[in-house]
């Protein structure tokens, strides 16, 4: 009997730690917000997205001298300044869209970061990238729209993930610019096979009549701002702007957080 006593007291002292522990650790949580995703240095200041300020600085701006449609780096040439620039893709009307831009190169701590708000659903982060792109259309004059519309996800890749990312992005960006944000007016009906075992041949080939608009959404006469996370070739944004145009969209115009740093073009041209 008073052997079994003390070992109640004993689970009773023992789950007792336990239960301090975990709170202990749920305050030091959240007083603490854990390092920072990218580098794991301690984050100091109280703002909520979870990468320090290093990390954040890192980000390679797309350089100024850049194709006048697509935004893809061109070299600096000071022979054609001041005439249109467009780099042989563009040269060749290959983009359905009337414009693309990108805040930052898709290399380094970027890419980390892309891959963060693909795997997990986090908000603060979505919102800077977003002020980021409203700085871009701020700056550019040129980006006028009525609408926002993000690239969607296949229904069930969304099921699966539980949202969409470039949504995390698009919406933000939407009441900054107070425009509304329009996530039924295009619906992907095809899932997007994996990129790694695919040519650029076949990921064109993959993305042509993906998309469509969604039946009774109304498109005709709109200015369509579409925003996704990265763009690589081009490819999935010139068939988005397909479809909307084909639905009756006056112009179509798009942002991307990220440009590949090797941007392939869709033709075999190396330059
Ligand atoms: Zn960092
Ligand atoms: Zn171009």
């Amino acid at each position: 009997m008073g052997e079994d006593s003390s070992r109640e007291r004993h689970a009773i002292r023992h789950g007792l730690r336990a239960w301090l522990m975990a709170t202990a650790g749920a305050l030091t949580s959240l007083v603490f917000p854990g390092g920072c995703r990218i580098c794991d240095e301690l984050l100091t200041d109280s703002r909520r997205v979870p990468i320090c300020q290093d990390c954040l600085a890192s980000f390679k701006r797309v350089p100024s001298s850049l194709c006048e449609i697509c935004g893809r780096p061109l070299p600096v040439l000071a022979q054609d300044r001041g005439q249109l620039r467009l780099c042989p893709a563009c040269q060749d009307k290959t983009y359905a869209f009337d414009r693309a831009r990108s805040f930052a190169i898709y290399s380094g701590a970027l890419v980390r970061a892309i891959l963060l708000l693909k795997f997990e659903q986090i908000d603060p982060l979505g919102a800077w990238f977003a002020e980021r792109l409203a700085e871009l259309v701020q700056s550019s004059g040129n980006f006028v729209a009525d609408v926002i519309v993000p690239v969607p996800l296949h229904r069930q890749r969304e099921r699966e993930r539980g949202y969409n990312q470039a949504a995390l992005i698009s919406n933000p960006l939407a009441k900054r610019l107070h425009l509304p944000h329009k996530t039924v007016l295009l619906m992907r009906t095809r899932a997007r096979p994996d990129k790694r075992i695919l040519s650029l041949e076949e990921r064109w080939e993959s993305v042509r009549g993906a998309f469509a608009t969604r039946p009774g959404s109304q498109v005709d006469k709109l200015r369509v701002l579409l925003v996704d996370d990265v763009m690589t070739t081009g490819a999935t944004l010139d068939a988005c702007a397909k479809v909307l145009r084909e639905a009756g969209a006056s112009s179509v115009v798009a942002l991307t957080v990220a440009r590949a740093a090797r941007n392939p073009l869709p033709s075999s041209v190396e330059w």
